[in-house]
C-alpha cells in the first residue's frame, strides 16, 4: 500500500497515472508539496512535462490552458523567450559562485526602486526562508517574543506561522476535520511544532480592526504582525477599507514591526505591490514568487536601521549557499522588465473579464458563486457570499468546487486544486483564452 488513490478517479491519463503510483511509493503522498496531491478535488494529478505562454501538456499528451502558473511566480507564462535566453546565457557563464555578483546589485537595485518601503534586502531561496527572516529580525530588533498572524493567512512552513495557516493547511483541515486549531488557541495546525513555539503566536480573524485592536490592548510584548495584504491562501480576500491601515497605525502605536508578506502580491497586483496598490508603508517586506520568474528566490527589506541588524552587520543571523544565485536573479531581472503599466493594465483587465465571465456564468445556472479578485488573482468561490475571512472563505461548497474542477480540467483548463488557493492569470493569456476557459466554466456549471 503506498496511499497511492483508486487508478480510475479523475485527473491524469494512464502516463500520469503510471508516474504517480512509482512517485507514491518514493515521495510522501507522490509529490513535493501536499496540495498538488489532488487530496482536496480527488483523483491523481497529470504530471506536467512542458509549458509555453498560457498553457501546458502533460505526460500523456493533453493540452490545458493554465491559471495555476506555479502557484503565481509566472505572471509572463510559461518559457518567455526574453526570459529563457536570459537564464540560459547566465547558466552558461556559471550557475552558482557562493561568492557576490553584479546581478544581485542590479536586482536588489531594481526591486527597491519600485517599493519605497524596502531600503535594503536580502536575497534567499523560497518565500518561507524569508519570512522566518524577517520574523527573527522583528524580535531581535524588538526584544519581543510575540507574533500576531490573520487565520487563514498563510506564511511559509517555519513553525511559529504553522498556527491557523491557509494554503495546503486549510486544504488537508477540510479533508480532515478537527486537525485545525480550535477558535482562540494558540495551537500548532502540524504535528512536530511544539507548543511552546505556536504559543507566541497569536491568530486574529482577517479583516477584523477591532481584533487586532483588542490583541494590542491584551497588551503582552508584541514584536511583529504579519499580514497578507491580499489574502491569498484562503483564496482571494481583499483587504476590507481602512483595515491595513488600521493594523499599520496599532503597530508604529506599540512600537511592533509591521510585516507585509507580499510573497505572493509583490509585482503580482502592482509593481510596488499591495503596499503600493494601496500607499502603506511597512517596516518589513517579504517577497517572492514573481520575484524569481519561475526561479527560487525569496527576498526580505525594509527600514534601513533594521536591515542593517542582519548578519554581518548586526547579531541576527541568517544565510544560503544558494541565495542570490545568478540564474534566478537573471530571471527575476528579466520578467521584471516585463512589468510595466499597459502589462498591469492587461492583467487587469483580463482578470477582470474572467472573474465577470465565471459569475455570469454561475448566475446562468443558479450556483451560487462570489468571485473576489485583486488585478490577475482571483478565487471563485462556491458560496453566497461574501467573502472576508478564513470563517466565510470555508463556507463555500468544496464538493462543489471539486466538480467544477475536474468539470474544467476534462476541459483542458487547469486551476489550483482547491477551494482555498488563487487562480492567477498571465501576460500570455489572450482574450480568446479568457473567453475559453469561461465557455468552459459555463459548461462545467450547467446542471
Ligand atoms: N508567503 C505567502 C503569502 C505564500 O503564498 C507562500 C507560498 N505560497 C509563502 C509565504 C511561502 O513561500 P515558499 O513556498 O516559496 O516557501
Amino acid at each position: 500500500m503506498n496511499g497511492a488513490p483508486r487508478a480510475a478517479a479523475p485527473g491524469g491519463g494512464p502516463r500520469s497515472a503510471a508516474l504517480y503510483a512509482e512517485a507514491c511509493g518514493l515521495m510522501p503522498g507522490g509529490v513535493n508539496s501536499p496540495v498538488r496531491a489532488y487530496r482536496a478535488v480527488g483523483g491523481t494529478p497529470p504530471f506536467l512535462v512542458r509549458g509555453e505562454g498560457a498553457r501546458v501538456w502533460d505526460a500523456d499528451g493533453r493540452e490545458y490552458l493554465d491559471y495555476l502558473g506555479s502557484w503565481g511566480p509566472l505572471i509572463a507564462g510559461h518559457a518567455h523567450p526574453a526570459v529563457v535566453a536570459a537564464v540560459t546565457e547566465t547558466a552558461a557563464a556559471g550557475s552558482s559562485f557562493g561568492a557576490p555578483t553584479p546581478l544581485e546589485v542590479e536586482m536588489a537595485r531594481a526591486v527597491a526602486a519600485a517599493v519605497p518601503s524596502i531600503d535594503m534586502l536580502r536575497f534567499v531561496s523560497s518565500g518561507t526562508e524569508a519570512v522566518m527572516a524577517a520574523l527573527r529580525l522583528a524580535r531581535a530588533a524588538t526584544g519581543r517574543r510575540s507574533i500576531v498572524k490573520f487565520d487563514g493567512c498563510y506564511h511559509g512552513h517555519a513553525d511559529a506561522l504553522l498556527v491557523k495557516a491557509g494554503s495546503g493547511m486549510m486544504t488537508l483541515a477540510h479533508a480532515s476535520p478537527g486537525a485545525r486549531a480550535q477558535p482562540g488557541a494558540a495551537l500548532p495546525s502540524s504535528a512536530g511544532v511544539p507548543d511552546e513555539v505556536a504559543a507566541w503566536t497569536r491568530v486574529v480573524p482577517f479583516n477584523d480592526a477591532d481584533a487586532v485592536r483588542a490583541v494590542f490592548r491584551a497588551g503582552g510584548e508584541i514584536a511583529a504582525v504579519i499580514v497578507e495584504p491580499v489574502a491569498g491562501n484562503m483564496g482571494v480576500v481583499p483587504p476590507a477599507p481602512g483595515f491595513l491601515e488600521t493594523v499599520q497605525d496599532l503597530c508604529r502605536a506599540a512600537g511592533a514591526v509591521l510585516v507585509f508578506d507580499e510573497v505572493i502580491t509583490g509585482f503580482r497586483i502592482a509593481r510596488g505591490g499591495a503596499q503600493g496598490r494601496y500607499g502603506l508603508k511597512p517596516d518589513l517586506t517579504c517577497l517572492g514568487k514573481v520575484i524569481g520568474g519561475g526561479f527560487p528566490v525569496g527576498a526580505y527589506g525594509g527600514r534601513r536601521d533594521l536591515m542593517q541588524m542582519i548578519a554581518p552587520l548586526g547579531p541576527v543571523y541568517q544565510a544560503g549557499t544558494l541565495s542570490g544565485n545568478p540564474v534566478a536573479m537573471r530571471a527575476g531581472l528579466e520578467t521584471l522588465r516585463l512589468l510595466d503599466d499597459a502589462a498591469y493594465r492587461r492583467l487587469d483587465e483580463l482578470g477582470a473579464a474572467l472573474a465577470d465571465g465565471l459569475a455570469g456564468a454561475a448566475r446562468r445556472s443558479s450556483v451560487p458563486l462570489v468571485v473576489n479578485r485583486v488585478g490577475s488573482m482571483l478565487t471563485p468561490f462556491f458560496t453566497a457570499g461574501p467573502v472576508t475571512d478564513a470563517a466565510s472563505a470555508q463556507r463555500a461548497d468544496v464538493d462543489g468546487y471539486a466538480r467544477f474542477f475536474h468539470g474544467l480540467l476534462a476541459r483542458g483548463v487547469m486551476v489550483p486544486p482547491s477551494q482555498f488557493e488563487a487562480w492567477f492569470v498571465s501576460l500570455a493569456h489572450t482574450a480568446g483564452d479568457v473567453r475559453r476557459t469561461v465557455d468552459a466554466a459555463a459548461a462545467a456549471l450547467a446542471r
